[in-house]
């Protein structure tokens, strides 16, 4: 069967991106069995031939109602997918989806019929939240990265921007590429309501955020964005962790050095 990336050079490009990204998390080891989700808004690379595709199986319900995402197409990966497998066969491991025109439900048109994620509701929850205040960011990763998820389990790191401001004093680069922080989102239930809310909560002030004991969540312009700035967190945490392994706690940049990289930078925060 002919994929619906022959011939579509900027769509391939950006599920390219993804097959690449699903290959760090599982190198990382941060995306263990089916652990993780990837979710990119592909929209703005829907030709007239995607458009005309018609569904592959039966109409599903999204299980939510988000106007802000009538006509929108998204790649998704697989629920029960690898990222591993992913990385190799983007196509056969996730799917793309077109939201129906009543807001509540969505078909998959391409390739083959790969049902999309059981955090399909969260996940598209933000998506329309970013197009309802007209962000240009496109994708949402979620990943397990072990490093910060081990911080995760002390109660005085997941106090408002504890974490945010020992991650950035590690290494002056994290601050810079990932200028807003890491949000706390205490433990709740992995694909409830509640862990969904907190979520797109949390994305208002920051980028990426941390689901205590779980893992994180993030938004990006591109899932290589995603992924980005989850990887200079990552690399702060694992500075720290390192130091705490050589027997003390590190000293991090002083206040002085870190305002220094706001204004050099003209970072936000
Ligand atoms: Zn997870």
């Amino acid at each position: 069967m002919k994929s619906v990336l022959e011939g579509r050079p900027a769509l391939k490009e950006e599920i390219d991106k993804i097959a690449e990204v699903a290959g760090y998390l599982w190198q990382n080891g941060w995306a263990e069995r089916n652990g993780g989700n990837i979710t990119v808004n592909i929209t703005d690379l829907v030709d007239d031939g995607i458009k005309a595709l018609p569904a592959i199986g039966e109409v599903k319900r999204i299980g939510t109602a988000l106007p802000a995402l009538k006509g929108t197409y998204f790649y998704c990966k697989g629920t029960g997918k690898r990222m591993r497998d992913l990385a190799r066969r983007p196509m056969d491991n996730g799917s793309i989806i077109r939201v129906l025109d009543n807001c509540e439900s969505y078909a998959i048109i391409a390739d083959k019929e790969v049902l999309p994620t059981s955090e399909l509701p969260s996940h598209l929850s933000v998506h329309a939240r970013l197009i309802e205040k007209g962000s240009p960011y496109k994708a949402t990763v979620h990943t397990h990265p072990i490093e910060l998820i081990a911080m995760s389990h002390n109660k005085k790191f997941m106090k408002k921007d504890v974490l945010t401001n020992i991650l950035w004093s590690m290494i002056p680069e994290t601050k810079a590429f990932c200028p807003l922080g890491l949000g706390m989102v205490p433990y709740e239930l992995p694909g409830s309501v509640e862990l969904a809310n907190a979520t797109l909560n949390a994305l208002e002030e920051y980028d990426v955020v941390m689901w205590e004991k779980h893992g994180v969540f993030a938004k990006g312009l591109d899932v290589m964005d995603a992924f980005d700035q989850i990887d200079v967190l990552s690399k702060s945490a694992k500075i720290y962790i390192d130091a705490k392994c050589m027997g003390f706690t590190p000293d991090g940049m002083s206040e002085e050095q870190m305002k220094e990289m706001t204004v050099a930078f003209n970072l936000p925060r």
